[in-house]
């Protein structure tokens, strides 16, 4: 069988749908369907990539072995102090502990972690066996708390328990626990807290560079280069400013209700919406000083981009691409990046996004753009033969996809080591677009899946 003759099952069809030929956005925020091998992670992934870039907490994971190899250190996210969030603790449940309980061993190991490495708080993942079997992990936790007087927080994030989405809630409840829990620093000036951006290979740094040449000041980065000391003081910010609102919103809305602080969604991904978000963060200001600085900084930073771009510009223009991210939000700057090449996005695609996110990208792409919500490896590769791509922009679960069939990939995910976020960034990210598709290795092997047998 041919891939392009693959049967797509009949409870995945709403969940894909092609521009152009009447149908609405894809059905989305479902739980994954039995037999298609989804991309998406469990619940517990979820929490775990929001809070790991946390350095200077020691982060357990209780459970099983595999759970914690599944989220062991894959991640660029860079600290400017403490690498305690590069180590990935387990309490390593095993048989005996599933059907005499795990809680002894949780005591233990939150007791020798925290005596070893005097953390400023400690998070402990409840994953899908102590769903089951009913640790008292709350309890456990608070009883530390009070014991060691640093914050010991339960992360309820039972692989099971919903989507990955459900995850990253989680982890927003876990974070909310934290702010509000130490006085903030009330200086003059105007403060924000940059939510949603993770420092992946300096990210957070480069954008927090924007702001402090605004005249912004940055309380606390949520999770990216994160500090505990400084979440608890988040609550002395005027603004938060949310990057990956699907793993973040949550605790903006929950700022916003308790502590009155209002947010805004911007993406640092591509010129146009990098510049975009540090307007928007001056127009919030509403100061004639603050918004004259942001333009100086857009200038200043599009001056040093647009001639490097330009070089690659002419080899990228006409080729096709898909893409497939974890939010829906990232998505909507990509498209716009590739265009800015002369590139069209003919596949586009996410773990996690919402109605509102499939609208907003239904309208942004071209006409027999295919649209996909929660995609499974097969109905990926399929998709890509048959758009005739040339490259694809996905995580480290969809390049060996891209590879097998033959296909550029840049890395767009939280593995990579490439800074791709403000200005600079894009000029790494048309690099990577560049080198990958025009390398001359896909001279030697059969594109597009003609005549392999697998992928
Ligand atoms: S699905 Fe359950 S067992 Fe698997 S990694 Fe997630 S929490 Fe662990």
């Amino acid at each position: 069988m041919r891939r392009e003759d693959l049967p797509v099952l009949d409870e995945r069809r709403p969940q894909i749908t092609r521009k152009g030929r009447g149908a609405g956005e894809p059905a989305c925020e479902k739980m994954s369907v039995a037999g298609t091998v989804s991309q998406r992670a469990c619940v517990f992934c979820g929490a775990r990539v929001v809070l790991y870039p946390i350095a200077d907490a020691v982060h357990l994971i209780h459970g099983p072995i595999g759970c914690a190899a599944y989220t062991w250190d894959i991640r660029g996210a860079l600290s400017s102090g403490p690498q305690l969030h590069r180590k990935s603790f387990s309490t390593d449940l095993r048989e005996k502990d599933v059907i005499y309980g795990g809680e002894d061993k949780l005591r233990r190991a939150l007791t020798e972690l925290i005596e070893q490495y005097k953390p400023n708080a400690a998070f402990v993942y409840s994953t899908c066996i102590v769903g089951l079997i009913g640790d008292d992990v709350e309890a456990l936790c608070r009883k530390f708390s009070a014991l060691t007087r640093i914050p010991v927080i339960p992360v309820n994030s039972p692989g099971f328990g919903g989507t990955k989405k459900t995850g990253y809630k989680a982890a927003c409840d876990a974070l909310a626990r934290l702010v509000g829990t130490a006085h903030p620093d009330n200086g003059k000036g105007f403060r924000i807290n940059i939510l949603g951006d993770f420092n992946i290979a300096g990210e957070t740094w480069i954008i927090a560079d924007y702001y402090r040449r605004m005249g912004v000041d940055v309380v606390a980065t949520i999770t990216g280069d994160g500090r505990i000391s400084r979440i608890r003081k988040a609550h002395g910010a005027h603004l938060n400013v949310v990057q990956c609102s699907g793993s973040m919103i949550h605790l903006a809305r929950y700022m916003e209700e308790k502590y009155g602080i209002p947010y805004i969604r911007v993406s640092y991904f591509g010129i146009e919406d990098t510049a975009e978000a540090l307007y928007a963060v001056a127009r919030h200001f509403n100061d004639p000083s603050v918004m004259e600085r942001s333009r100086t900084v857009v200038a200043e930073e599009v001056a040093k981009t647009t001639k490097e771009i330009d070089r690659y510009r002419r080899d990228l223009a006409g080729k096709r691409a898909a893409v497939y991210t974890g939010g829906a939000f990232k998505a909507f700057s990509l498209v716009k990046s590739l265009r800015m090449l002369g590139m069209e996005t003919v596949l586009v695609g996410s773990q996690t996004g919402n109605s509102d996110d499939y609208r907003k990208l239904r309208e942004i792409c071209t006409e027999g753009t295919i649209l996909v919500d929660d995609a499974g490896t097969l109905e990926l590769a399929r998709f890509m033969v048959e758009q005739q791509v040339d490259l694809f922009i996905g995580g480290v679960k969809e390049r060996p996809i891209a590879y097998k069939l033959g296909i550029g990939f840049c890395d767009h995910n939280h593995e990579r080591k490439i800074a791709l976020a403000g200005f600079a960034g894009m000029v790494h990210f048309v690099r990577e677009v560049h080198k990958s598709v025009m390398s001359p290795v896909w001279q030697f092997v059969r594109r597009r899946g003609e005549g392999a047998s697998s992928c």
